[in-house]
């Protein structure tokens, strides 16, 4: 039986207004809800992403919101441009992913280094594009979207489990530089979410086993998760939500895991 989901909308409260923010993967499942929850609370959001029609929609979902949603078309593969264009942000979102399902004996090796481009080495180097304005202002926030796969491996995985594990020990050692200086670092761990990057996934493994999306998901990716179902982006932007508000200051080097309790087996 699936369990219900709270449908409480994100609180338009503006305690973001002032505030400039950058998401990367802006226009990703997501992506998008954290920059429409950043803008519902008033932020002036830079959306970065390299899907530029994803941006463009997303622009137009954005209006009429208390903040502000400007595209910021960027390929993290670029990491000069990358850490360029994290100046100037009192908020940095490290969102942008990608994944790919291999055993490891057979995992490309340039698929591997990809991944670990974009969900690595760019997050250090938006956060040290980041860091400078936030330390002069003496106050930051950075999220970074890490998974259960941060925390834990599965197989066939590799470069998704490397990536999220380096990026919680990034977090962590940002979260104890950035302290004197009023920035907090912290990690948000969701279990799967209904975005194309796990509608894909389903798809892929309902090939590989010959079986069906429901069956896909009932045997194989909730079968750890106490509440059966896929948590929804808007439940992920919440906990960012918080994360980057000013009720979060003591709250650094954590990583929280929004996972309908997979991993409290
Ligand atoms: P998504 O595929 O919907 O969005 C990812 C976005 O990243 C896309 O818009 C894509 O264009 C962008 N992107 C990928 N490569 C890029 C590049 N080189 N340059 C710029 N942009 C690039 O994925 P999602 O499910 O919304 O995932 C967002 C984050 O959440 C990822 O870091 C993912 O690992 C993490 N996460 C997702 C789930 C889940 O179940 N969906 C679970 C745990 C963690």
């Amino acid at each position: 039986m699936t369990a219900p989901r709270n449908p409480e909308p994100h609180p338009a409260e503006p305690f973001l207004t002032g505030r400039t923010a950058l998401v990367t993967g802006a226009a990703g499942g997501i992506g998008s809800a954290c920059v429409l929850a950043l803008a519902g609370a008033g932020a002036a959001v830079r959306a970065s992403d390299r899907d530029t029609a994803g941006l463009d929609a997303l622009t137009e979902r954005a209006r009429g919101l208390p903040g502000t949603v400007l595209a910021r078309p960027l390929d993290l593969r670029d990491l000069d441009a990358a850490e360029a264009a994290a100046a100037g942000a009192d908020i940095l979102v490290n969102n942008a992913g990608v994944q790919l399902v291999r055993p490891l004996h057979e995992f490309p090796p340039d698929a591997f280094h990809t991944v670990l481009t974009v969900m690595l080495e760019a997050p250090f180097r938006l956060i040290r594009g980041a860091l400078p304005h936030m330390y002069a202002r003496g106050w930051g926030r950075i999220v970074n979207l890490s998974s259960v796969h941060g925390l834990r491996a599965s197989p066939f995985k590799a470069a998704y489990v490397a990536a999220k594990h380096g990026l919680e020990g990034l977090s962590k050692t940002a979260a104890l530089e950035g302290a004197p200086h009023g920035v907090t670092s912290n990690c948000v761990n969701p279990g799967y979410v209904r975005t194309p990057l796990v509608e894909q996934q389903v798809a892929d493994q309902a090939e590989a086993h010959g079986i069906s999306r429901e069956e896909v998901l009932e045997e194989i990716m909730l079968r750890e998760t106490a509440v059966k179902r896929l948590a929804e982006p808007d439940e992920v932007a919440a906990a960012v939500l918080y994360l980057c508000g000013p009720r979060s200051g003591f709250v650094t080097g954590s990583s929280l895991t929004l996972d309908g309790g997979w991993t409290a087996h």
